[in-house]
């Protein structure tokens, strides 16, 4: 397979615009006649979809919940990033570029990380003309706060709630198109195969959620929006329903998928409580501008917070990183809390946990200014734990959040599949080995609003499409390969539920492929979960038919798809043989614990290629190239 990244030449600072100015223009009057496929109506897909419509070219939009605005970008909290400068403290698009290259521990493509930088200050301008009510200063100014990874306050914020604020955004510019007739909404259909014809992406098969029916549904190109696949953990910060069928479907359509080990492990999140819990909840990391993060000094300590006096604390963050302090990364941030809870001086009734405590901050600014920036999250906090974090410390521990693997795309977003376009979290994106905080909304919003809408213009100018209909062969063998899976899915009447599969495989991969990596536990993985996969196909039970709502013929289809993906992300891991940002590889690191790259052998995106059943997958290899921010080794200390 060959990996084309299609970088423009020039100096970085260029690139973008010259490329927008060299890419094809489709005529006002032709586009109607071009049709886009949009999977995913979070803030990549929505944004992209009301972008695309606005230009003029007809558009379908598909989500599996009941309204486009319930996407899981609603759930993000603590804000985006862009190089405004506002604060006037030394920002800039350069020291943003800087930071997240830094951030990504040089695992990303330089070129696309500028232009992110550069379409940060384009997002808040247009999220502004749209009444996105971000927080402001007394004077009227637009407010920031700092996220881990930089020291600057560059990240805009709409209290706890920035998704939400930014998805009503986005959502409010899609109905204006829904309303005009320029998209067509699919709410409560979930895209289960993608059709390719002639080596191009030319549709999906959706099943309606609600009636069963399978649909098929024909474009001149494929845009995936379908978020991230860290639910492969089970226990995630995620939404219930978040998967990685559509990427995975298309992978084994020759879709290549980038780095599949790359996930980020949030530190702030309410700790696992329970073996029947099904979901975990965010702390933002926000709450590390004002909250401190600190455990007992002493092993086995269970006094309760507050007889522990001062100087049997251990700020571990600010006594490691005293530069960045608790807003350092959070890679570092999430090893860090591993450590001390491995050492035996976690806090809470299992011992993982360590405190985020707002003591200082509330003497300092008053109960009333911490209400102000961050009144819904302790509320949050308190509905679940029971304990009131203006009076008690928080406890946190990390957990599994975010994917920075994803489908391999180009400069232009495009994937392997000619036709097959991919944005936000769904692509391998541009935060290389570790994502910086308020940076995914950022990337979703740049990718659809800014990029998608020039580079998909760009393929449909570029090319010719001859007409299909769903009497083409490769559309009927879509359809029949959904409709074969879901038999056989409802065939098996094992003894086994769908979340008792879920769980075990998040069980192994936590403890295989989670925080700390190595070849042993690896391996083990790789013999593991083949075995479960086997088990899955004898002795699951999926109830009811596929001619209805069926929410666990649903679960079915994307656990049978984290069982496949579970695994290649564990094959990326044992084949990194390095630690870089959230992959670490415990076989590699300093003597002080750090991750240890060999940018010798691995300074490159690792992009695997389907291979066919029952074959090892293709590693396949695009080589990057640090020609503006030099490779160092990073340090947060
Ligand atoms: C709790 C939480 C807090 C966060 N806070 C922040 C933050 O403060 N700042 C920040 O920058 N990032 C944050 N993030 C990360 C950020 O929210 C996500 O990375 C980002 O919103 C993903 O957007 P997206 O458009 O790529 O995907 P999503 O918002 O996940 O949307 C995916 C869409 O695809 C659809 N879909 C998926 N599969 C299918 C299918 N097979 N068929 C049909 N439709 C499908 C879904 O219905 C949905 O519409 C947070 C994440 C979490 C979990």
């Amino acid at each position: 397979m060959e990996l084309k990244a299609n970088v423009p030449s020039g100096p970085i600072a260029q690139k973008w615009s010259k490329h927008r100015f060299d890419m094809k223009l489709v005529n006002p009057a032709n586009k109607r006649k071009y049709s886009v496929i949009v999977v995913g109506s979070g803030l990549a897909g929505g944004a992209g979809a009301a972008s695309m419509a606005e230009l003029g070219y007809s558009v379908k939009c598909f989500c599996y919940q009941d309204s486009a605005r319930r996407a899981h970008s609603i759930a993000a909290q603590g804000g985006i990033n862009a190089a405004k400068n506002y604060q006037n403290d030394g920002d800039s698009v350069w020291r943003l570029f800087y930071d997240t290259v830094k951030g990504g521990d040089y695992r990303s493509r330089e070129a696309n990380v500028y232009r992110l930088a550069e379409l940060s200050v384009n997002i808040i301008d247009q999220c502004v003309a749209q009444g996105v009510p971000f927080a402001r200063e007394y004077g009227g100014t637009l407010a920031n706060r700092s996220f881990g990874g930089a020291l600057v306050s560059r990240t805009f914020y709409a209290r706890g709630q920035t998704g939400q604020q930014l998805l009503l955004g986005a959502y409010q510019a899609l109905m204006r198109q829904v309303g005009a007739g320029q998209v067509k909404m699919f709410p409560r259909h979930e895209m289960l195969e993608l059709i390719v014809i002639d080596g191009r992406a030319r549709g999906v098969v959706a099943r309606d959620m609600v009636t069963g029916k399978l649909e098929t549904h024909l474009a001149d190109a494929v845009v995936l929006a379908t978020g991230g696949y860290g639910s492969v953990f089970h226990l995630a910060t995620y939404a219930k329903g978040c998967n990685g069928t559509a990427i995975w479907r298309s992978y084994k359509k020759g879709a290549a998928f980038a780095n599949p080990c790359y996930t980020q492990i949030h530190p702030t999140c309410i700790p696992v409580h329970g073996d029947y819990q099904s979901k975990l909840t965010l702390m933002s990391e926000s709450l590390r501008n004002d909250g401190r993060i600190w455990v007992p000094k002493m092993k086995g300590d269970t006094r309760p917070a507050h007889e522990i006096p001062e100087d049997e604390r251990d700020y571990y963050l600010e006594r490691k990183y005293p530069t960045y302090g608790n807003l350092a990364p959070r890679d570092i941030s999430s090893r860090a809390a591993k450590q001390v809870c491995d050492e035996g001086r976690g806090v809470g009734p299992t011992g993982y946990g360590v405190y985020l405590d707002f003591a200082e901050s509330i003497q300092r600014l008053g109960a009333d200014k911490i209400a102000e920036k961050y009144g819904n999250l302790f509320e949050m906090y308190e509905r679940i734990t029971a304990e009131d974090p203006y009076k008690v410390p928080m406890r946190i521990y990390p957990a599994s959040h975010y994917t920075m693997g994803g489908l391999w795309v180009d400069y232009n977003l495009m994937s392997t599949i000619p036709g097959l376009l991919v944005g936000g979290e769904a692509n391998f994106s541009d935060h290389g080995a570790n994502r910086l905080g308020a940076s995914a909304l950022m990337q979703g919003l740049a990718d659809g609003y800014f990029i998608l809408p020039y580079t998909v213009g760009h393929y449909l100018a570029s090319n010719k499409f001859d007409k299909v209909d769903e009497s083409h062969p490769e559309v009927l063998a879509a359809v029949a390969a959904v409709e074969e899976r879901l038999k056989r899915l409802l065939s098996i009447k094992g003894r086994r539920t769908v979340t008792s599969f879920h769980r075990e495989l998040g069980t192994i991969m936590w403890e295989d492929c989670g925080m700390g990596r190595n070849r042993k536990g690896l391996e083990a993985a790789l013999q593991k979960i083949p075995a479960l996969r086997e088990e899955f196909w004898r002795n699951l039970n999926v109830p009811g038919s596929a001619d209805d709502l069926n929410q666990s013929l649903e679960m079915a289809g994307r656990v049978a798809d984290f069982l496949e993906l579970g695994e290649l992300m564990c094959l990326d891991a044992l084949e990194r043989e390095e630690s870089c940002g959230g992959h670490f590889r415990e076989e590699y690191q300093t003597s002080d614990g750090e991750a240890l790259r060999d940018d010798e052998r691995f300074c490159h995106v690792a992009a695997w290629e389907h291979a066919g059943e029952g074959r090892k997958p293709i590693r396949n290899v695009e080589p990057l190239v640090f020609e503006d921010v030099p490779l160092q080794t990073r340090s947060y200390k």
